[in-house]
């Protein structure tokens, strides 16, 4: 038996990066049939979209894709395809764990953390505007009451599911009281299905200064989009970097798994930095495929390569390229039978 999977390769460091993550899940022996398909600058050159219904149907198809990142022009151009895609397959959870590893320089250790981001509305709804002057722009932040209890209930079922103890909702609801406070009213009250779990919410600017101070006293933290986004990605800082924190994007129907980090364009190319985040973005495929055990060999072998420090990439002071960790992490594999 063999997964049909789709496969989007990416634009920028994309190709690398999913590339040595395809090679780990073929290293795994379970079968996977991968349909390649386009989103991108190369959908944009071969159908004139960044997004091609293609792309889309093949995901609703085989409701299970792995990722690299995408180049969203800053600024101008085409919309970013990630929210086209999370809107249109309604993939409303986007799950990004930031976890510390062994042997990794970074500032803490035995960090634990997992942010769930709401991934279909506040301000990445699409409705901005800006006049033809171009002297006065506005953006909504549209906050409704059935997506905000869905992304907390999420958050509470993954709490109670993956044994962890406290979910911390995070809003700027002293500001915004309409939206935030919407959000916040909904978290209270999901919470108070949840006695098993300790509930507390945070002001979003407080919120960063604490994840930086002490960020032990965390957990499940749930937000809003915009929040959310930027919170994985100081997240990410606190475990050694972008190059380490993988992502999942959890709809009813289908799951899309890519890493926190974008194309990082100015890296296209050279075969440099590092695949682990798209290899635990295909960690959290195999585990939401039920494939437990080629999870935990693919984990075990990324801790070990990571511990021994010898074959990394230079982000984590390495002078191995992309491809040559991915080889590193498929012998561990390999020797671990
Ligand atoms: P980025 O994440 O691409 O890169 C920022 C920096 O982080 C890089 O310069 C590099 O120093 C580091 N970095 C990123 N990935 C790394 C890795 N695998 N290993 C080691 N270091 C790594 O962010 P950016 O430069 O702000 O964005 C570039 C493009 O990516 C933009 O077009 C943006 O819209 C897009 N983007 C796409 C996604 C996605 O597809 N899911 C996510 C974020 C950004």
């Amino acid at each position: 038996m063999s997964y049909k999977i789709t496969l989007i390769l990416g634009d920028g460091i994309g190709p690398e990066v999913a590339g040595a993550a395809v090679r780990v899940l073929e290293a795994t022996g379970v079968g996977f049939d991968f349909e390649e398909v386009l989103a991108g600058e190369e959908a944009m050159k071969t159908f004139g979209t960044p997004l091609p219904d293609e792309t889309l149907n093949s995901i609703r198809k085989n409701k299970v894709a792995l990722k690299g990142p995408v180049t969203t022009p800053i600024g101008t151009g085409f919309r970013s395809v990630n929210v086209g895609m999370r809107q249109a397959l309604d993939l409303y959870a986007n799950l990004r764990p930031a976890k510390s590893f062994v042997g990794v320089p970074s500032r803490y250790q035995d960090i634990d953390l997992v942010i769930v981001r709401e991934n279909t509305e506040g301000l990445y709804c699409g409705i901005e505007s800006i006049d033809e002057a171009r002297t006065r722009a506005e953006s909504i932040n549209l906050i409704t009451r059935k997506a905000s209890e869905r992304i907390v209930r999420f958050a509470f079922e993954y709490a109670r599911r993956e044994g962890r103890k406290t979910v911390t909702a995070v809003h700027k609801a002293n500001i915004l009281k309409a939206t935030g406070g919407l959000f916040l009213e909904v978290a209270r009250s999901v919470a108070a299905d949840y006695s098993d779990i300790k509930f507390n919410d945070r002001i979003v600017d407080n919120m960063a200064m604490q994840l930086v101070k002490d960020p032990y006293q965390f957990d499940v933290i749930v937000a809003t989009n915009l929040f959310g986004d930027i919170l994985s990605d100081l997240c990410a800082g606190l475990v050694g970097g972008l190059g380490l924190a993988p992502g999942a994007n959890i709809g009813e129907s289908c799951a899309v798994f890519e890493p926190v980090h974008g194309s990082a364009p100015k890296y296209a190319g050279q075969n440099k930095l590092n695949p682990t985040a798209t290899i635990l973005s295909a960690v959290l495929m195999l585990r939401h495929l039920g494939e437990r055990r080629a999870a935990d060999k693919v984990t075990a072998a990324v801790e070990q390569v990571l511990a021994e420090g010898k074959s990394v990439t230079y982000d984590l002071g390495g002078r191995v390229s992309t491809s040559e960790m991915a080889d590193a992490i498929i012998s561990k594999m390999d020797e671990s039978g």
